[in-house]
């Protein structure tokens, strides 16, 4: 395979700095700044990929048009505090997510046009924790959602899988392909703690039933159970789905130190679980990998376990 084909795309971009949470917020721009600037270290192999606003109809992929319209209304009258949860807003905050969701389509069209082989996109805010119709969990429009729709409805693929990392579990994203066969949500989730949601019984509802995987594990365990349970639960799922594409809901809460995430994982255990979403791509979608950055509140542990992530995608 040829240098160019093995390249990897990375997205970011100063303009998610301006999404401002206001002081002493763990989803804070100063996280962001100091990931962009690791990212800036990156070598020349990686290709920067350069994003785009999403439409409304790209954003009602996922979401329903009175909650669009309500997330537009909020902002205009200068919240801080989006009405549907604990999001703080300000008044750049419609336009910077619109950015976040459009630099995620943008990052899955380079992955579809063989420009890059997989892609990670530093955005902010997060996603996951957004359903089709309510914000919550710093989260506004859900990225990865969005993205899952639109490689359906524009690129026509059949069967999407969405690999959910954060220490959270991204209750949106389910809420959202609960009863949807042809997404596969599975998420790593430190157990019983926001949203609450996420217990191993939950395995998809009517038509869905058997497309959802919910792995919660216990406070303060290391990576060796979640990577235990990627041999035993999520290698074998994958495999038996078959996916055409593979996204990546990729927080950097779990990691040992970080101020709101109460697992103890390290940058290695970031890198494991990539080479192993690696393995499965190449082996189910030709490598097609689209992740997205969710969660991670200690700046300097997200800087070098989304550093450890990116680098076992080549
Ligand atoms: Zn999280």
């Amino acid at each position: 395979m040829s240098a160019e084909k093995r390249s990897v795309g990375i997205h970011f971009d100063a303009t998610y700095e301006k999404h401002d949470t206001g002081p002493h917020h763990p989803e804070s721009a100063e996280r962001y700044r100091v990931l962009e600037s690791a990212l800036q270290e990156l070598p020349e192999n990686f290709l920067r990929l350069p994003g785009r606003r999403a439409t409304v109809s790209e954003i009602l992929l996922a979401h329903e048009h009175y909650y669009h319209d309500l997330v537009y209304r909020d902002v205009e009258s200068f919240a801080h505090q989006l009405r549907t949860g604990d999001t703080a807003i300000c008044e750049e905050s419609y336009d910077v997510t619109l950015e976040a969701s459009g630099a995620v389509l943008a990052a899955v069209d380079a992955v579809m046009a063989d420009k890059v082989f997989s892609a990670f996109c530093a955005v902010r805010p997060p996603g996951h924790h957004a359903t089709a119709t309510r914000g919550m969990g710093f989260c506004i429009f859900n990225h990865v959602a969005i993205a899952a729709r639109y490689l359906q409805k524009k690129h026509g693929l059949q069967r999407v899988a969405i690999i959910d990392w954060d220490v959270h579990h991204g209750n949106g994203t389910e809420a959202i392909f609960i009863e949807d066969p042809s997404v596969f949500y599975l998420s790593l989730h430190e157990n019983d703690i926001y949203p609450h949601t996420g217990p191993a019984t939950e395995r998809g509802q009517g038509k869905g039933l058997g497309a959802n995987l919910n792995i919660p594990l216990p406070g303060a365990s290391d990576g060796t159970l979640a990577l235990a349970a990627w041999d035993a639960q999520i290698t074998p799922a994958i495999d038996a789905f078959q996916p055409d594409f593979l996204l990546i809901s990729a927080g950097f809460d779990a990691r040992i130190n970080d101020p709101i995430g109460g697992l103890h994982w390290s940058d290695a255990t970031f890198a494991a679980m990539t080479r192993r979403c690696v393995e499965l791509a190449e082996k189910w979608c030709g490598g097609k990998i689209v992740s997205v950055l969710e969660g991670g509140y200690n700046p300097a542990g997200l800087a070098s376990a989304a550093l450890a992530h990116v680098n076992a995608l080549v």
